[in-house]
């Protein structure tokens, strides 16, 4: 008999600590900043990344103060997740949330950390570091997440923000 996988048998507050954290797939992509309209509530992303943000790692350099050092990060719980409508339809959280089994490229089915950026679906060396602009004014940077399927659209990807292995 085939062994059960914990994210197609439990729910997320089943979860433990350590399956939760093995869900996130490390595309980074609800890292980048985003905007709000005030009339409407519609959430735009942007191509402008937390500056704790590796982006070529796809990693947050401060993981563990993070919350103390950016006082927007947020901890994911599974209230957290139910609630965030702006998280992107490739997150794993919001995909189980939703139903939806874990892509292929997901780590947990891939095996390999690595097919989520071979699948163009993380930030790697494709979104640019908030040091880099004024995040006053990021209206430019808005950019067309397409919701219905797998990709990202990201159309600013200066040297500057590319960091070398
Ligand atoms: S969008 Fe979801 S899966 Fe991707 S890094 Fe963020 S929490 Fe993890
Ligand atoms: S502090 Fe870290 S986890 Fe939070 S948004 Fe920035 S890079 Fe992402």
């Amino acid at each position: 008999m085939p062994e059960e996988k914990f994210w197609d048998v439990k729910s997320l507050g089943e979860m433990s600590p350590a399956e939760w954290e093995a869900l996130c797939d490390g595309c980074a992509r609800c890292c980048l900043h985003k905007l709000e309209d005030k009339d409407t509530g519609e959430v735009s992303y942007t191509s402008v990344a937390c500056g704790l943000l590796d982006i070529h790692r796809c990693r947050c350099m401060s993981y563990d103060d993070r919350l103390q050092r950016i006082p927007d990060c947020m901890t994911l719980t599974p209230a957290v997740v139910s609630e965030c409508h702006w998280l992107p339809s490739t997150c794993a959280y919001r995909r189980i949330l939703e139903g939806k089994p874990l892509a292929w490229w997901h780590p947990l089915i891939s095996g390999s950390s690595e097919t989520v950026h071979e699948a163009g679906v993380s930030l790697r060396n494709k979104a640019i570091s908030e040091i880099y602009v004024n995040v006053e004014d990021l209206e430019p940077y808005i950019i067309s997440d397409d919701t219905e399927t797998d990709g990202i659209v990201i159309t600013s990807e200066p040297e500057s923000s590319v960091r070398a292995e």
